[in-house]
């Protein structure tokens, strides 16, 4: 028999991989908005015309194209991004893959016109089902303008596959919104059949998003700010009572790159817990920077799903970022201050004169040091007051003032409302009073607070250490003499996947033959609190009883309660000093297992009793 197989002429080819890249007019407005993107524009519209079943145009001020490659770009796995496979570990760019024009030029008629700086004349480049119609000089500014017609021209069954154009025109909103999203700093528009939709100017980000959401979000978000050698965490998310009925609010992105995650998602809808009703979507804007080697962008041709090589790491840092944000947000209902918090000012603000905003400069700040947000154990003051503030909003060292944001010069103007506790005016009386050793008296305007100090140090220890843990390792002590212990497979197969977490926690053990020799512990634990500890994470990782993200948690609480029983308050200012630290805690009416440590006798409750 004859040889039957053959290689597919080019345009057939292009056609099949543009199956995978095109999907719909959607799929064209975001790898071309990408490109340009990548082509440095500051500056980028979009005209649409019936939802782009007859006009997609993007028009950029980019670096454009020299005339060889304004032909260039349209052949497959035609790039100027990547050069080795080394390249693709290191991505600063969106695209990479080299297909997206060829794939859209195999399937509509695509007009390019293109300048680069500093020569006369552009390039004016027609082609239509992979073929070049017109090549010639012309007359254009700076940059690129691309205008892809008729799509799917030559293939009826995908164009007869498109929906209504109400429907495309949606999914061209999503991609916008989310490229949109990614780059705050660069200006947008978009049109419609001559209607403008979105005229977009570089802004911060939290103006982009009320851009994007409408002026009545700005009170909604709450900002998180998360800094580690893993991952940088910064965005908003919104006040669990707007949670929506949809996802539709619902980005993460990594490196300036919308994407879905479905593990990410799982942490974050986790962090809302019992905050937001059920079947109801917390809303948030989340940008994670990573270090490019350890992502993945390259699983699928969208490039929307994205390996991370920490994903159970980050997770647990998501997680915890966004409860410490609402933690503060949702400052404890229990206690009569005035829930004053800047997230509620913005709309209080309203009936209030305006202030002038004041430009505080700190000379120190030093845009490329990281900071991390640590409780505020260490401080050596002794008001409540100063313990909120120094933990609170706009304290300079977590958020450096930047003059050019208006958004955080409103936050920082309305941050400090004193928050008042009724202590006793004379230094002569104990502002706390140690009861039993169990119990911690203080004063507040309505009646007698009362604390469980024990849960209060619970609380204490878990903030403090989930701050560590998220920062950097968590200090490990070396055992003077290892503890050895057998081991099931399951036990050593799900330590060793959880390896790098637990070493960050400050675990640290090896395996033998028949056994697992632990030789470091986080400092914080007593030696009586040690093999109590190693039995609870063994068994909870061995079976599995919690998510892998939520290993971290688990671990810490259990370190947290042990060291709560432990450790023991003698005096009335080691109370005094422990109601400090508890009131910088992101959370002091309960413990990270929900138990109640303040209990409230009013004023009307005493009087019943004479
Ligand atoms: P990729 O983006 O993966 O490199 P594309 O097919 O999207 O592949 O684009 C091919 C090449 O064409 C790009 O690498 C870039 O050099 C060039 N290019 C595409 N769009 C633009 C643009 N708007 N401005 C300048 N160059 C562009
Ligand atoms: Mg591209």
């Amino acid at each position: 028999m004859s040889d039957i197989i053959k290689l597919l002429p080019d345009h057939i080819a292009n056609q099949i991989a543009a199956g995978e890249v095109v999907q719909r007019p959607a799929s064209v407005v975001k790898e071309m908005v990408e490109n340009a993107i990548d082509a440095g524009a500051t500056k980028i519209q979009v005209i649409i015309k019936d939802a782009g079943k007859t006009l997609i145009q993007i028009i950029d001020n980019g670096c454009g194209m020299s005339g060889g490659d304004a032909i260039m770009c349209f052949e497959r796995h035609a790039t100027s991004k990547v050069s080795t496979a080394d390249d693709l570990f290191a991505l600063k760019t969106k695209g990479f893959r080299g297909e997206a024009l060829a794939s859209i030029a195999a399937i509509a008629h695509v007009c390019v016109k293109t300048r680069q700086e500093f020569t006369e004349t552009g390039t004016l480049i027609e082609i239509e089902g992979s073929k070049v119609k017109t090549n010639e000089a012309t007359v254009c500014p700076v940059g690129t303008s691309f205008e892809v017609k008729n799509l799917f021209y030559n293939v009826p069954a995908r164009r007869n596959f498109l929906k209504s154009d109400n429907v495309e025109f949606n999914h061209i909103v999503d991609e916008f919104e989310r490229i949109v999203l990614a780059h705050p700093d660069l200006a947008f528009s978009l049109h419609h059949n001559d209607n403008e939709v979105y005229n977009l100017y570089s802004a911060v980000l939290r103006k982009r998003i009320v851009d994007i959401l409408g002026k009545s979000s700005n009170d909604k978000l709450v900002p998180i700010e998360e800094s580690t050698e893993i991952v940088t965490v910064v965005g908003y998310v919104g006040k669990p009572e707007f949670a929506k009925k949809s996802r539709g609010e619902q980005f993460l992105f990594v490196n300036n790159r919308y994407f879905k995650d479905t593990f990410f998602n799982h942490a974050l809808t986790k962090a809302f817990d019992g905050l937001v009703q059920p079947k109801m979507f917390p809303s948030y804007f989340l940008y994670l920077t990573v270090d490019p080697k350890k992502i993945d962008v390259n699983v699928h041709p969208t490039k929307t799903e994205i390996k991370f090589e920490e994903d159970r790491l980050i997770y647990a840092i998501l997680l915890s970022a966004v409860r410490q944000a609402l933690g503060k947000y949702n400052v404890a209902p229990t206690l009569d201050f005035e829930r004053e918090t800047s997230f509620d000012l913005p709309h209080e603000m309203k009936y209030q004169p305006a202030v002038e905003p004041t430009i505080r400069v700190n000379p120190d700040y030093n845009p490329f040091q990281t900071t991390t947000r640590t409780s505020n154990s260490g401080s050596s003051g002794n008001s409540f007051t100063k313990a909120i503030r120094a933990e609170g909003f706009g304290a300079s060292e977590t958020t450096p003032a930047d003059w050019q944001n208006f958004y955080k010069i409103e936050e920082e103007e309305v941050a400090i409302e004193p928050v008042t506790l009724d202590l006793p005016a004379t230094d002569a009386l104990p502002k706390a009073f140690l009861f039993r050793g169990k119990y911690i008296f203080t004063t507040s305007k309505s009646g007698l607070l009362v604390f469980d100090a024990q849960r209060a140090t619970e609380r204490i220890v878990y903030d403090e250490l989930m701050a560590q843990f998220i920062s950097k390792p968590i200090a490990s002590q070396q055992l003077l003499f290892p503890i050895e212990r057998e081991f099931s497979t399951n036990e050593k197969t799900e330590w060793e996947s959880n390896k790098t977490m637990l070493e960050r926690l400050g675990f640290v053990g090896n395996f033998n033959d028949k056994t697992i020799e632990i030789s470091a512990v986080p400092a914080i634990l007593q030696e009586e609190s040690i093999h109590d500890c190693l039995d609870f994470i063994l068994e909870k990782i061995a079976f599995q009883e919690i998510d892998k993200g939520e290993i971290a948690h688990v671990i810490v609480e259990s370190i947290a309660t042990a060291t709560g029983r432990r450790k023991a308050i003698t005096t009335n200012e080691a109370a005094e000093h422990l109601i400090e630290q508890l009131f910088s805690c992101s959370e002091h009416s309960f413990t990270p297992k929900g138990k109640k440590i303040i209990e409230t006798i009013t004023l009307d409750e005493i009087a019943t009793k004479f």
